[in-house]
């Protein structure tokens, strides 16, 4: 069978038939949006110069109304929600997307009168995809206020997941969250900055303590806490998960939904500028790698400031080293080290001082790194650290915003049908559930009650135009 015939047949089993048009397209992959030169017309079509694709598809065509010729990826270009990227932002906002949808059709639930939202991923193992390969670690202590709500309404889902994400005849999904706060250490010099967060995270109902370097020890006694004034301790809200578990649980309930999920890359969509509304063809996209494409580089010369940078973890092995009491440590030289369950194994890492000395173009772990530089801090601040074993390594790409290293949340400023949920930097799968909760609400219904209770305006894309960057103090 020609593989051509292969996608149609793949796209009719997982796509069905359905409405003859689509709304919006999010923008929800990390990176590596295929930079391309479109047609103006076209929406998701493949163009054969520029697109490389897993899956080398002969044709994926245009699924809007119009190249009636070709072979469409959504058969009767039935969806009204394109997701670009099925990661945990995608996956995250088909689900509160359907939630909000749900709450205005008559029939709820219903498979078949409720808006076709797809989920598009070029490749569905995620095996590159940043949430398989991230830490899961998820904090309230942020300097800005938008951050610190996004990863509070996070954990929110987190705490209730198996009522949010059971499914009739599935298991009860388990997450594996892991409460264990984080700590952050000040030097003199930091200190008055860690000072000011703190204040920021209590107005904004974060629960965190402050420690004095005295307070430190007596509290953390195997830590070195020579040069350290001043410490933050996470008292709610904060650990770890399994964003793995999470995908999965999202999956199955997306499907329980009639989510559709469509294997293919896309690269490019129509653009409708807001003069154009109308109820068919809009298009949203929750993209985090769009950097410099076509979608991007329309904005008068405004680019989406989002490109992979390759980021290392290690897992040590250390019998003496702290277990119960153990935190998830932040060393003021951006050294992090948490346990990996209470067998003496951690995971740690840093990120390099200057990025242009990484190979970002695959994903090989730098052994030296750890030795020359991680290995030393570590040592350095728990002393029993001196004696580890390394014994694996990873790198994944972090869908890093160069412009502030937050995320990107909300409605492109020129084309209404399309939208973003990208960037997040180093801090994406614990916002994934609040970001995509705040951009649903949006798209849905318009700014209601979330809106209320967090302000993500600052996060959208007209920041890059109007150079006004999210300051963010604490970055991992
Ligand atoms: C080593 C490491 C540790 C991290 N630790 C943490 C942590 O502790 N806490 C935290 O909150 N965050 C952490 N992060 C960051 C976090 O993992 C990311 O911010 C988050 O996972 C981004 O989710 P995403 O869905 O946007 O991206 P992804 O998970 O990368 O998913 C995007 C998907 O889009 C697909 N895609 C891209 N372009 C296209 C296209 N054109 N067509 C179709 N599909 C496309 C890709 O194939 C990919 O599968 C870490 C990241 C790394 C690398």
């Amino acid at each position: 069978m020609s593989l051509i015939k292969t996608v149609a047949r793949v796209c009719q089993m997982t796509c069905g038939y359905r409405h003859n048009f689509y709304r919006d397209v999010l923008l929800a992959s990390s990176y590596n949006f295929t930079r391309s030169s479109l047609s103006p017309n076209t929406i998701w079509k493949r163009n054969h110069s520029a697109i490389i694709s897993p899956f080398e598809f002969d044709e994926v065509h245009d699924i809007h109304d119009g190249d009636r010729d070709a072979p469409l990826i959504l058969p009767n270009n039935e969806a009204e929600f394109v997701i670009i990227g099925g990661g945990l932002m995608g996956l995250s906002l088909a689900f509160h997307l359907w939630r909000n949808l749900e709450e205005l059709t008559p029939i709820k639930a219903s498979k078949h009168l409720a808006p076709v939202i797809a989920v598009v991923e070029r490749d569905p193992s995620l095996s590159k995809a940043s949430s398989s390969l991230s830490c899961g670690g998820i904090r309230q202590q942020f300097s800005h206020p938008c951050n610190i709500k996004l990863s509070m309404k996070s954990t929110e889902y987190l705490k209730n997941i198996k009522l949010h994400l059971a499914t009739a005849g599935q298991d009860i999904p388990d997450v594996q969250y892991n409460p264990q706060g984080y700590l952050f250490l000040a030097t003199q010099n930091g200190a008055d900055q860690l000072m000011t967060n703190y204040t920021t995270q209590i107005e904004n109902g974060a629960k965190v303590m402050l420690m004095s370097q005295n307070k430190l020890k007596e509290v953390f006694p195997w830590m070195n806490v020579d040069g350290i004034e001043l410490a933050c301790y996470g008292l709610e809200n904060e650990g770890w998960y399994d964003p793995w578990a999470l995908m999965e649980a999202l999956k199955i309930k997306l499907k329980s939904f009639g989510v559709r999920f469509v294997t293919g890359e896309v690269v490019g969509f129509k653009k409708k500028y807001a003069s154009e509304q109308n109820p068919a063809g809009r298009v949203i996209a929750s993209m985090p790698d769009g950097s410099r494409t076509e979608i991007a580089e329309s904005v008068q010369g405004t680019y989406l400031p989002v490109e992979p940078r390759k980021r290392y973890v290690y897992t040590v092995h250390c019998p003496d080293g702290p277990i119960f009491d153990c935190p998830m440590v932040v060393d003021p030289s951006g050294l992090y080290i948490r346990r990996e369950g209470f067998g003496g194994h951690y995971i740690c890492g840093m990120s390099p001082e200057d990025d242009n000395s990484v190979d970002h173009s695959n994903l090989d772990v730098d052994y030296d790194f750890f030795h020359e530089e991680v290995w030393p801090r570590l040592a350095h601040r728990i002393p029993a650290m001196e004696k580890l074993k390394l014994k694996s390594a990873w790198a994944g790409y972090y869908d890093y915003n160069t412009f502030d290293q937050n995320g990107v949340i909300g409605k492109h400023p020129y084309y209404w049908n399309f939208s973003f949920l990208t960037g997040f930097s180093g801090h994406g799968v614990q916002m994934a559930m609040g970001a995509a909760a705040c951009l649903a609400e949006k798209l849905v219904t318009g700014p209601g009650e979330l809106s209320k209770e967090i302000d993500v305006t600052p996060l959208g894309f007209e920041r890059f135009i109007i150079n006004r960057p999210v300051v963010e103090a604490n970055i991992v």
